[in-house]
């Protein structure tokens, strides 16, 4: 699964290179222009971790971070600064309010790649792992292998990707929307059942030796995959 980055940067020409360097890269990118837009794409996308700038139009990036970090669906979200050189009393600031990690204007790529994936292995390594396990489940990205208890489970690609985000966040009840969007992406345009379709699919292959079923189903609101 690639994580998910939001970035939230007013300049159009960094934004653009991020965008441009991070999909190179492996990740999954949103972007947004000033604090408000961030606020409505973290709740809208669920990204993994927030690159956040300091000055931003609107809702600056530090209240950005206090808002996110006093909301408990957001208190753990990795939040990286992004500040101009010399603003030493800003980022000390910044991670007062919570952000994870700070990095300075101008940064080599390479430098971000770097602190983007130690925050993300620090605070979720179910992200950064090769194999996460969950309750009797197991999964293994390299070798893209799902085990229960001690039977492989044949997944499809989509169920596989769908377990694995489900994975990455056990007991968080996620909608038809977010579901879609972290597992088919959004430039894709799938009808909400289809998800359906699939959680079916995946509740069948891992329910197959008849043990109890993992995925939850919340009425009206999605499904979440039990975390015990
Ligand atoms: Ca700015």
């Amino acid at each position: 699964m690639q994580p998910h980055v939001l970035v939230v940067e007013d300049e159009d020409a960094l934004a653009e290179l991020l965008q441009y360097n991070l999909k190179k890269e492996g990740f999954r990118v949103s972007m947004a222009a000033d604090g408000e837009e961030a606020m409505m794409l973290v709740e809208e996308r669920q990204p993994d971790v927030v690159l956040l700038d300091w000055m931003l139009p609107k809702v600056s990036g530090i209240e950005v971070c206090r808002r996110l970090r006093g909301r408990q669906e957001t208190r753990n979200l990795p939040i990286i600064m992004l500040t101009a050189r010399g603003e030493e009393a800003d980022r000390i600031r910044g991670l007062d309010t919570g952000a994870d990690d700070y990095i300075v204007k101008p940064f080599l790529m390479k430098e971000l790649f770097a602190r983007v994936r130690a925050v993300l292995r620090r605070i979720r390594p179910g992200l950064a792992e090769d194999r996460v396990v969950v309750g009797d489940i197991s999964i293994d990205r390299v070798a893209h292998r799902v085990m229960r208890s001690d039977a492989e489970v044949h997944l499809g690609p989509t169920e596989f990707r769908l377990l694995d985000y489900l994975m990455q966040h056990p007991g968080r009840v996620f909608s038809r929307e977010q579901l879609l969007d972290a597992v088919w992406g959004s430039d894709v345009y799938v009808e909400a059942r289809t998800v359906d379709v699939h959680v079916g699919r995946l509740r069948k292959a891992l329910n197959k030796a008849g043990e109890g079923d993992p995925i939850r189903t919340v009425r009206s609101a999605g499904y979440a995959l039990n975390a015990d």
